[in-house]
């Protein structure tokens, strides 16, 4: 069996409210799968409905091949993680992992093996009798994986864990939890509004919009070939150009470009999503090469391992944000600078208006 949850069908209401329309996923056995989305697309909902804290208003929910749609969430074979840890103050690292297999009856050499397989994986063995209070955020969010894991849930359910974590912790936790899952058999979804977590972390993301899958597909292919302009717009960072196409050229602002559209669009008014770091830049020398446009340096931005210009092309009418990588000594372009840029027209994407 290849496939760790199927839904099919499934939406979910709240009075007049549609938080999910109807909606089919398949999540694979040991993927880790995002869920990705702006505030209120029904990310929770959807995570709360695998989970069994909510039941679907239609469809059907299978874990592992068996239907779970009505099994109650401690009948499922699925465990999850929340964004405040939840763990008990009373108790310490030990005792708060332990307490879902003593609720069970687990024998105690059991309990023993089992707490101390879980909090090597995470790394807290030497912090198993400190409380919960002597933790930082990070430590309380690895004590709340390992009770999770303690359980060998098939599925790990990660409800924007990181969330209340600074961003250095962050990014040292995304892997933690990458190499947690590489030493667990478990499939994992997560749930998470920032893309750059989704793209650090996934095999699949899931983009949702207003309660429905927008687009689904691994990091590349969703930064690079995003199929709707909410797509393109929501991972990372673009330029949105109008222009118009037709037989396989776009007119832009600033030229007109042999392009080949991926997604469906047909003659007309398209949209164009140009990545900043495929533009090129470099101060004008009184004439234009080929394939070059002048454009006007307006405002810049060094952030050290990258400049970010804003430059104003096509007669000042449209403005084109560009990313360059600085080298040491190189010197940053000040406003009001008139420079000659380049595009990639292989990385456009064409969209429909
Ligand atoms: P966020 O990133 O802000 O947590 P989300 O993508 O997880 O958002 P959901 O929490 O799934 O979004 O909510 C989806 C929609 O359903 C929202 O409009 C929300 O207000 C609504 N909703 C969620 N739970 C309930 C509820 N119990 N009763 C009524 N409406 C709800």
């Amino acid at each position: 069996m290849t496939n760790s949850i199927e839904l099919s069908g499934i939406s979910k209401s709240y009075g007049g409210l549609t938080a999910l329309g109807k909606l089919d996923l398949t999540i694979k056995r040991n993927e880790i799968l995002t869920l990705l989305g702006p505030s209120g697309c029904g990310k929770t909902t959807l995570m709360r409905i695998i989970a069994g804290f909510e039941e679907p208003t239609t469809g059907r929910v299978v874990i592992d091949g068996k239907d779970a749609t009505r099994l109650a969430p401690e009948h499922r074979p699925v465990n999850m993680v929340f964004q405040k840890y939840a763990l008990f103050p009373h108790l310490d690292v030990f005792d708060n992992v332990a307490f879902g297999l003593r609720l069970k009856k687990t024998a105690k050499d059991v309990i023993k093996r089992e707490v101390t397989r879980v909090l090597e994986l995470v790394q807290l063995e030497s912090y198993k009798s400190r409380w919960i209070s002597e933790l930082s955020g990070g430590q309380a969010q690895r004590v709340a994986l390992a009770r999770a894991l303690v359980n060998r849930p098939a599925v790990l359910l990660l409800d924007e864990p990181l969330a209340a974590l600074d961003l250095k912790i962050r990014h040292h936790m995304l892997n933690e939890i990458k190499r947690i899952h590489e030493e667990t058999s478990t499939t994992f979804v997560y749930v998470t509004h920032d893309q750059d977590e989704a793209m650090i972390l996934s095999d699949r993301v899931v983009l949702l919009n207003k309660g429905g899958i927008e687009q689904i597909g691994g990091p590349e292919e969703m930064y690079w070939s995003p199929r709707t302009l909410f797509a393109a717009k929501f991972f990372g960072d673009t330029n949105i150009v109008n222009g118009t196409y037709g037989q396989g050229s776009v007119e832009l602002p600033f030229g007109r470009y042999s392009h080949a559209a991926k997604s469906e669009v047909g003659a007309g008014p398209v949209n164009v999503s140009i990545r900043p770091e495929t533009l090129t830049l470099a101060p004008a020398q009184g004439y234009l090469g080929e394939g070059e446009f002048l454009g006007k340096v307006k405002d810049t931005s060094f952030i050290g391992n990258r400049v970010i210009y804003r430059v104003a092309v096509a007669g000042d009418t449209i403005d084109l944000k560009c990313q360059q990588l600085p080298t040491p000594g190189s010197h940053t372009l000040t406003p009001g600078t008139q420079v000659a840029m380049r595009c990639k027209p292989e990385s456009f994407v064409v969209l429909p208006v």
